[in-house]
């Protein structure tokens, strides 16, 4: 066993005892209280593993939870900078703790956003630590930890491609794909449809109303017949609301859609479809809201480099790594968008992403560490200098 991945096993029971506190901070992305005790808590943590930062910087994050960059400086002989995206945020809301503690059974230890993606921090903060520890030289390390990943980073995403916008590569600590790195996410556009009818007596003056439920379902079978699964592209109008009673024209009507696409054409033909829909009543009307969240992560070749390193670093202590693409976003896509190397689900190995049984297997984080750590020191020897 290479000393590396022997130093991660000895931590094993450090790794579950942190993991475990951590999970018992509870952190909705929608309470700002409680997202104040869990930065605090995620800082002492940090700081107790690796030391104070050479610099912090705190971004008020208004409505939603402040955002945290912990600078540590490059080790003597270590080159370059990386920065680690890890949002301290979780869907679960307070109290969820209470009927769902913490638990382990076997290799399997499960709680409130234990896989989504609190693992992911706690890896990452010992793959530094171990590198240390062996001796590995490290690039200058930048972790930066937001509070409204899961409600879409409206407050954090500025901050984070800033922060990004000066690295070599960004590794983000959000969950593995059954086990596999994520060098490709799709892009993700959150809309609403709104649509406005005219009221009437739908059996006195049924030519005097306008029905905008008739409306909203023509829109409906629009927007459906937009997905393009061999593209990568899936369009779900996931809510639809509207009327008042069986008896009056509807005169309202709303609908959510969740649209992910896997390049920028396919962004564009969507753009084309929701800009074209069109009332088939000349009184009614539709209005679409909202916009693209994140855009697509595309495996450039920066990206594939840099999956390159790991799958070179995770042979060196003995592991196997994987790529896939997926069709959920992060954090990860604003800093790809910048051209910049990204490699995501560095985090957790396990399952169940914002559900009720989600759990991290707790020989994968071992593993991950490792794997980190091996990769830290690689790219501190060699930093991931991609041409754009
Ligand atoms: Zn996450």
């Amino acid at each position: 066993m290479s000393d590396i991945r022997q130093l991660a096993a000895s931590a094993r029971q450090h790794m579950v005892a942190d993991l475990t506190a951590y999970i018992e901070c509870e952190t909705p992305s929608d309470d700002r209280a409680a997202l104040a005790v869990g930065l605090a808590w995620v800082r002492s943590f940090v700081s107790s593993r690796l030391g104070e930062p050479e610099a912090v910087r705190t971004v008020d994050g208004g409505e939603m939870g402040d955002i945290a960059i912990l600078d540590y400086p490059a080790s003597a002989g270590g080159d370059g900078r990386i920065a680690i995206l890890a949002h301290y945020d979780t869907v679960w809301p307070l109290g969820t703790l209470a009927s769902w503690p913490v638990a382990i059974e076997g290799d399997q230890l499960t709680g409130p956003g234990a896989f989504d993606m609190k693992s992911g921090l706690i890896q990452a903060v010992w793959a530094i630590d171990i590198a240390r520890r062996a001796g590995l030289p490290l690039p200058a390390i930048r972790i930066v930890l937001n509070g409204d990943e899961e409600v879409g980073s409206l407050a954090s995403r500025p901050v984070i491609e800033q922060a990004a916008g000066d690295c070599d590569a960004t590794l983000v600590f959000e969950a593995s794909a059954g086990g596999m790195l994520k060098t490709a996410r799709k892009g993700v556009g959150i809309f609403e449809l709104v649509v406005g009818g005219i009221e009437g007596h739908a059996g006195l003056d049924p030519d005097k109303g306008v029905s905008a439920i008739h409306e909203i379902a023509h829109a409906v079978l629009q927007l459906h017949a937009a997905s393009d699964l061999a593209a990568g592209t899936t369009v779900n109008v996931g809510t639809i609301r509207g009327g008042s009673r069986s008896n009056v024209t509807a005169g309202s009507a709303s609908g959510m859609v969740d649209v992910r696409v896997s390049d920028e054409a396919e962004r564009e033909r969507i753009d084309g479809v929701l800009r074209g829909l069109a009332p088939q009543h000349p009184d009614a009307s539709i209005e679409v809201l909202g916009g693209w969240n994140r855009p697509v992560m595309t495996r450039s070749a920066g990206i594939a480099a840099l999956f390159a390193r790991a799958s070179a670093s995770a042979a060196a202590v003995g592991a196997t790594v994987e790529e896939t693409s997926v069709g959920g976003a992060s954090d990860g896509n604003f800093v790809a968008a910048l051209g910049i190397p990204v490699l995501d689900g560095l985090g957790a190995v396990g399952d169940g992403a914002h559900a009720r049984h989600e759990w991290v297997s707790i020989d994968g984080m071992v593993e991950r560490t490792a794997v980190v750590a091996q990769l830290l020191g690689d790219l501190a020897r060699q930093p991931l200098r991609v041409a754009p």
